[in-house]
């Protein structure tokens, strides 16, 4: 488990570093990814850390479907629910998770191309 005091998205949701917030619940954050890589790129975190997806789902079902229904509502806010998104999670070092805290992202906007990596 990561220093959550260290924690970059750990300190989103504590308010210590900003963010363009554009949902939340009592257990989620919906953000702007400051990098990114479509015209819609909203990262939707549990606001308890969680290292990654395996110790997300470790606690149950039930956060990890609050995340997934978030991600549907982040797209429908968006107005790209009809055009298409894709949601990916990087899970771990080899898949390119560079933030230790257990994140999904929404794209969308642009022609995603085919590939998965
Ligand atoms: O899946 P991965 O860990 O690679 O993605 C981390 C994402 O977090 C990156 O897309 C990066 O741009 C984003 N990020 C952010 N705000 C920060 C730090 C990172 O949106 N303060």
């Amino acid at each position: 488990m990561a220093n959550t005091e260290q924690c970059i998205f750990c300190r989103i949701v504590a308010g210590e570093i900003p963010a363009e917030v554009v949902r939340e619940t009592e257990r989620t954050l919906a953000f702007r990814d400051v990098a990114p890589q479509a015209p819609v790129h909203v990262l939707v975190i549990p606001k308890e850390h969680r290292d990654g997806l395996d110790g997300l789902v470790a606690d149950g079902t039930e956060t990890a479907g609050l995340l997934l229904q978030e991600c549907a509502a982040v797209a429908a806010q968006e107005g790209v629910t009809e055009t298409g998104y894709r949601v990916v999670v990087n899970n771990g070092a080899e898949a390119g998770q560079a933030v230790d805290h257990c994140h999904l992202h929404v794209l969308a906007g642009r022609r995603l191309t085919d590939t998965l990596g």
